[in-house]
């Protein structure tokens, strides 16, 4: 479950790193047992609209409108600190600070106040369950390439700024994503973070990346389609 200390801390890095995200639902993935499924696979994970868990929240009387959710795996978190360095708590931040990259930017969706009927959540359910069990990535880099790692290094800098531990490796682009370190990243990007710390997501996505930024990302692209069959593979940023 997710102690009082860290939903306080979460809190409290969302205002300071992502002020223009009015809420953010938080859960542990074993609260929602029998509603949505486990992951084996992942720390945790993020929707900006999912009906079962908009009819869980509502249930339990804390629906409050369409925001986005991270819903983290408590139970996998403390399994991963366990084998690294890094303290289960310092995990739980960084797992949370890359959850809520995904929620960024954050756009007002349109909540239908309506009543899902019985197949959408069951398609919902179905839907779920498929990617809880199966891992479908066309590429490593799978909704976490160019525009993901830029959002993420600019969460990290507010972070750190903050007085926030959120470790960088692990965060973002690395090995497990078939790409360049996170520092050559951060390296690549410049001053953009120190620059753009009042902007808004949508601000900062609507500025041209720096040259040296793309073309890591390009040269990531180029290598790892050299070591593997490009069949399948889409260029996803
Ligand atoms: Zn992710």
């Amino acid at each position: 479950m997710l102690n009082e200390a860290f939903q306080r801390d979460a809190r409290r890095l969302k205002r300071a790193v992502a002020p223009e995200l009015p809420y953010i639902y938080l859960s542990d993935a074993s609260n929602l047992d029998g509603v949505l499924a486990r992951s084996t696979h992942c720390l945790g994970w993020q929707t900006n609209y999912n009906p079962l868990l908009r009819q869980f929240l509502v249930d339990r009387g804390e629906w409050c409108g369409v925001y986005p959710a991270v819903i983290i795996d408590v139970a996998n978190v403390r399994e991963l600190a366990a084998d690294t360095t890094i303290t289960a708590a310092v995990l739980l931040l960084q797992t949370f600070t890359h959850e809520l990259t995904h929620a960024l930017p954050f756009a007002v969706l349109p909540d239908s106040r309506r009543v899902p009927s019985a197949e959408t959540l069951e398609q919902a359910r179905v839907d779920h369950e498929k990617w809880a069990t199966a891992i479908f990535n066309p590429v490593p880099w799978w909704q976490h390439g160019l525009e993901f790692t830029r959002r993420a290094l600019h969460l990290h800098y507010r972070a750190t700024v903050a007085g926030f531990d959120v470790p960088l490796d692990g965060l973002c682009a690395g090995p497990k994503y078939a790409l360049a370190p996170p520092e050559s990243y951060r390296d690549a990007l410049g001053d953009e973070p120190a620059r753009m710390a009042g902007a808004t997501f949508t601000e900062i996505l609507r500025t041209p990346l720096p040259i040296e930024f793309r073309e890591l990302f390009r040269r990531d692209c180029a290598h790892y389609r050299t070591l593997h069959p490009p069949n399948k593979e889409a260029l996803v940023a």
